[in-house]
Parts: structure tokens; sequence; C-alpha cells
């Protein structure tokens, strides 16, 4: 064996995953929760709501030791404009793709197939005047993408953010990112006043906070409305999207089917919009 074959079988090649992306920032919220950032795929293009496949390969098969990549569905967090990805994940402990996830650092890759779809999109709403978002827990990832897109100020007067969480350490990531656009400079360059429009409204159901209850609740005894000095919800004004668990979405259908908004779709828009947060 002359010197050159010994360096090549001490150093195998490195495998690079399938669609790999590497990671360029990780921030922990709570043990449940994480956000992280990626390298975007030059030839990806998206609509700012939409979400993609992500993943890592899997454990080996035990019989053939090959692997196969572990992929789930998680909304793009960051806009249509930005040169990285980012994602907003929960922590499932015995979650076969989080309970890994949750360990990635910076320089590490994952796994991103870049087909972007969904129906949290502008383009599957009829024009309005008020726009809403209503969300749960990890379901604020496709907005934290459509209020960091200027069309969301270009096509509504007012912007509305409802963000109901467990505890107040579960509401940082929004928090945090409402408080760091108004402060952005590129954003305030792409959508100068626009932000002035955006009005957030975080609510709790298990720690004490400033504002208690479940968003359906607070909804339906008016209390939204009242603590935002708004009228109501109407057919002719109020947009919205919603997402969050299946029991969440499902409340909310009803309750704006209830104002005489109906569901729209990317091939026929229309008041509102659903989509799931996760399965199960
Ligand atoms: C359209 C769509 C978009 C999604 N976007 C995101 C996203 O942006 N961020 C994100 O963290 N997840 C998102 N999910 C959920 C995601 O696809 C995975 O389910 C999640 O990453 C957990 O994967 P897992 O393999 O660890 O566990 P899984 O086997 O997928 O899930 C195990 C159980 O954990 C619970 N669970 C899963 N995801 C969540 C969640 N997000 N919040 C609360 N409980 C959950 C459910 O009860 C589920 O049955 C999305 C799902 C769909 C359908």
């Amino acid at each position: 064996m002359n010197e050159q074959t010994a360096v090549k079988e001490a150093a195998p090649a490195q495998t690079r995953l399938p669609d790999a992306q590497t990671v360029t920032e990780v921030q922990h919220y709570t043990d449940r929760l994480f956000r992280f950032r990626v390298t975007r795929p030059q030839s990806l293009r998206f609509r700012s709501g939409e979400f993609v496949m992500i993943g890592l390969m899997g454990d080996p098969d035990p019989k053939t030791g090959r692997q196969k990549p572990l992929l789930r569905a998680y909304s793009i967090a960051s806009p249509s404009w930005d040169e990285e990805l980012e994602f907003y994940s929960i922590k499932v402990p015995d979650g076969p793709l989080t309970s890994k996830l949750q360990n990635i650092k910076v320089g590490d890759e994952i796994i991103l197939r870049p087909k972007p779809v969904g129906t949290l999109v502008h383009d599957a709403l009829l024009p309005g005047k008020r726009l809403w978002f209503f969300s749960t827990g990890t379901g604020i990832a496709p907005f934290a993408s459509l209020i960091r897109e200027p069309q969301t100020y270009e096509d509504y007067d007012e912007i509305i953010l409802t963000h109901t969480c467990r505890d107040v350490a579960e509401l940082k990531y929004g928090a945090d990112l409402v408080e760091s656009i108004k402060q952005d400079e590129l954003l305030q360059e792409l959508i100068g006043d626009g932000l002035n429009k955006l009005r957030y409204y975080p609510t709790t159901t298990r720690e004490e906070s400033p504002r208690m209850g479940r968003i359906t609740e607070l909804l339906k005894d008016g209390t939204v409305f009242s603590d935002l000095g708004i009228d109501g919800i109407s057919k002719e004004t109020d947009r919205a999207m919603v997402c969050g668990s299946i029991g969440l979405n499902n409340d909310l259908k009803e309750i704006l089917e209830g104002y005489g908004l109906s569901e729209g779709a990317n091939s026929e828009p229309a008041e509102y919009v659903v989509e799931k947060a996760f399965v199960g």
C-alpha cells in the first residue's frame, strides 16, 4: 500500500446529505421550542406563508444498514426575500425527527426538499382591508414569514397577529419578532410606515399574563374587539389566515363562517384560509 492510498482509506470521502443545507443559527426558547436558520438553495422560490419538507437522515435499517431521509412538513418562517431560510420548531421528546433535530448546531446539515406549497398565501384571499393572522404554538411560523412580507402591508390597512400559547415563555419568539421588525432598517425600507399597521395580540391559556384565554373564547365574548377597538369581523372588510391544532382550526372555521366569511384556496380565493400546524 503506498502512502497516498493509506491517506485515502484513513479519511473516507465525506457523504453529503441529499438536498443538504447548512445550519447558520440556532436559538432555543424553552425545552419545547427552538428556532434555526439555514442556507437557502439558490433556485428556491416560494411565496411567504408556504411550507416545505425538511429533515435529517433516519437511523440505519438494522438489516441492511441503509439510511433513509426522515422528513416532516415545516412552514418557512422567513419571508420570500430573505437570503436564508428560518424555521420555528417544536421539540417532541419521542418525536422521530425533532428528538434529533433539536440537537442541531451551526455548521450541521439538514435535508430540505425545495418544493414549497401551502394555502396560507395572499393569492388565496380576495382583497380586503383588515387581515387577521390567528395562531397557536408553532402555528405562528407562517405568519412570521408574512409579517415580514411587504405585500402584506401593501394589500391591507391593518394587520392583527394573534398568538395563543400555554405559557408566557412560549410567546417569546413572536414577541421578539414583532419588536425586532419594528426596529429593522431593511424592513423599514421595504415596508416604510406600513409597519405601524401591525398589531400584536398575545394570550396565554395556563400561565398568568396580561391577556388570558383561548382566542376562540375571546372572539365569541367580544373581548378581542373591545381590546382592539374594532366593531367586529365582516365579510366586506376582514380576511383571515388560521394556523393551529386541528381543534383550533375547526373552532375558528365555525366562528369565521358565522361572521359570513368563506374558506378560500389557491384555485379559488375567498375570505379566509386554514392550515394545520401539525398532524395529530
Ligand atoms: C403543513 C404543516 C406545517 C408544519 N409546520 C411546522 C412548523 O413550522 N414547526 C413545527 O415545529 N412543526 C411543524 N409541523 C409539524 C411537523 O411536520 C412535525 O410533526 C414536527 O416537527 C414533529 O416531528 P416528529 O417527527 O418529531 O414527531 P411527529 O411524529 O411528527 O409528531 C408526534 C406528535 O407530536 C405532536 N406535534 C407535532 N408537531 C407539533 C407542533 N408543531 N406543535 C405541537 N405538537 C406537535 C403531535 O401530537 C404529533 O402527533 C407542520 C406540519 C404540517 C402538516
